[in-house]
């Protein structure tokens, strides 16, 4: 038996076989081939299967977007099977002599140029189609595809370091744990592997490739994780296992009842998802409503910028599902860890304190009306709101409406419904909180993000694992942030709540609560664990604790 050790994400077990995941790599031989019979034979393999996945994509995208974001993947499905473009390619193969990967490469780029190439806006905007088909087709001929890279049966997935636009693209079906080298607790990944209840390590340094295939115990409770494992430990950490199961049943009973102290002050206790595709496990939780929709998971699930209606349709399907429930749709907050290629953002030095968020929106006005208009126009199917995020001045909060208010106008003269909407900003930058008054004139709530308020307040890199020794979640600098934070928004009729990772923390709740806050909204597996914590304090009770101490 190994044993190896690192940071755990999440106090749980996972029992399963380990898959050596790997990063995708596009490394094409470019010299002469012996055998080009062969090499038609792996592109035609490699096509069909490509031709497969584009099926499969579609059902997926009707059940979670609607059949309108799913038309994209029929449209792959039919350049794919063009023959000219396979015949070209074939040529390439056994006339040139040369790589099935290099004939894809060459005939498929050749392709998208002509269209990158025409006058008409749609044909050339199926130049960037092409491509995506092309990464499909090497994919998997090089097996960077989904099946190779994290198999086909439930499995403890090991990798160096996992990208938030990795983790999206996994099949969580098949998740049993999640292992990395690399990694911080505060990272965008491990936010993910909480929300999907998934046992997880974190800077394991020892990981090595030969566990690939072999049993193991991921022990999150003991951060870490045993291959091989004897029958005896087996045997123990499995009882754990059924016990853990055994308390996620009980939790069950707590469904349809309050938020609400022994005293009798209530709290609502949200989820935060990335997507339509997390509204089983809103529902399932019993979330009161939805207090971070991350939007930019809309974008980072998609090969290209999702169009209007694409994005309208996601937004449309949550906030009708979840209605009369409040959902707050935050406005994208892409860049720093949360890259996507079609975006073309420049490499920065410091891209945490970079061009990122409303500061692209801002700056990309198109783009940002694209988006609020979908979200505009989902407003009339429930009850939203629209949070922005990463505001440091009121000038921004001011523009940010001015842009809302344009598209609202726009929207209602072209003859669309706009309903009603509450409109919030993220608190998470030190210099929020100290105009925390000027910007609450301006909302009707506050989100504190404390995630990136840890971050930025106490320059800690969220991303940086080597700084977790110096990283204090419970730092007094944050805790007196998020209550000068309340007490700004109280002040100015706005009501505060808490969407960072920190909302969560069971050991914080009764300390929130008696600061003020009014919501909470937490991954959709911490719900019903936050309500028992809630149902069982007394804020009536003497406490040794005063709020304005922290
Ligand atoms: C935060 O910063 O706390 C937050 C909720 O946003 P994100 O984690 O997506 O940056
Ligand atoms: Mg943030």
């Amino acid at each position: 038996m190994v044993v190896a050790t690192g940071k755990s994400i999440l106090n749980r077990i996972g029992i399963g076989k380990i898959k050596i995941y790997k990063a995708p790599t596009y490394d094409i031989y470019e010299g002469i081939v012996e055998d080009p019979a062969a090499e038609v034979k792996r592109f035609e393999e490699a096509l069909q299967k490509a031709i497969d996945q584009q099926g499969v994509l579609y059902e997926k995208a009707k059940k979670d977007a609607g059949e309108e974001s799913a038309g994209i993947f029929e449209a792959h499905q039919l350049m794919l099977e063009d023959e000219d473009l396979q015949d070209s390619t074939k040529e390439i193969i056994t006339e040139q002599k040369r790589s099935a990967e290099y004939a894809v490469k060459t005939a498929f780029d050749n392709y998208a140029q002509m269209f990158a190439e025409m006058d008409d806006p749609y044909m050339k905007a199926r130049s960037a189609d092409l491509i995506d088909v092309e990464t499909d087709v090497l994919d998997f001929l090089m097996g960077n595809d989904a099946s190779s890279m994290q198999g086909t049966e439930p499995a403890i997935l090991v990798a160096e370091d996992l990208a938030p636009s990795e983790t999206v693209k996994l099949d969580k079906s098949l998740l049993l744990g999640m292992i990395t080298r690399e990694g911080s607790s505060n990272s965008h990944t491990a936010i993910l592997a909480r929300s999907m209840n998934l046992p997880s390590l974190i800077q394991v340094k020892d990981i090595d490739d030969s566990w690939d295939g072999k049993m193991a115990i991921l022990d999150g409770y003991n951060s870490c994780v045993y291959i091989d494992p004897t029958p005896d430990l087996m045997a123990t950490l499995k009882a754990k296992y059924d016990a853990d199961l055994k308390k996620d049943a009980l939790l069950q009973e707590l469904k349809g009842k309050s938020s609400t102290t022994i005293d009798g002050r209530s709290v609502h206790v949200y989820a935060n998802i990335g997507g339509p595709a997390d509204l089983g496990s809103v529902n399932e939780n019993d979330a009161e409503g939805v207090g971070l929709f991350r939007s930019e998971f809309v974008y980072l699930n998609s090969k290209d910028e999702p169009t209007e209606e694409q994005q309208f349709a996601a937004y449309k399907r949550v906030v009708e599902t979840l209605a009369p429930k409040l959902v707050i749709i935050r406005t994208c907050d892409i860049g720093a860890d949360k890259t996507i290629d079609y975006m073309n953002l420049d490499k920065e030095e410091n891209p945490a304190l970079g061009f990122r968020a409303i500061r692209i929106c801002l700056t990309r006005k198109e783009f940002f009306k694209k988006q609020l208009r979908a979200l505009l126009r989902a407003s009339a199917y429930g009850n939203m709101g629209i949070m922005f995020p990463m505001i440091i001045s009121k000038w921004e909060l001011v523009e940010a409406k001015a842009i809302m208010e344009e598209c609202k106008q726009e929207l209602i003269k072209e003859g669309h419904k706009v309903g009603k909407f509450q409109v919030g900003i993220m608190i998470e930058t030190p210099a929020s909180v100290f105009v925390a008054d000027e910007l609450a004139e301006e909302v009707d709530f506050f989100s504190l993000g404390t995630n990136d308020l840890t971050q930025y307040t106490c320059a800690i890199d969220r991303q940086n694992a080597k700084l977790e020794r110096f990283s204090d979640t419970h730092h007094p600098a944050v805790l007196r942030a998020i209550k000068m934070t309340v007490d700004a928004g109280h002040r100015h009729g706005a009501w505060v709540g808490i969407c960072g990772e920190l909302g969560a923390d069971p050991t914080l709740t009764e300390t929130f609560l008696r600061m003020g806050v009014d919501e909470l909204s937490v991954n959709a597996k911490s719900v019903l664990p936050l309500r028992k914590i809630i149902r069982s304090v007394d804020l009536s009770k003497a406490t040794e604790w005063s709020p304005d101490e922290v």
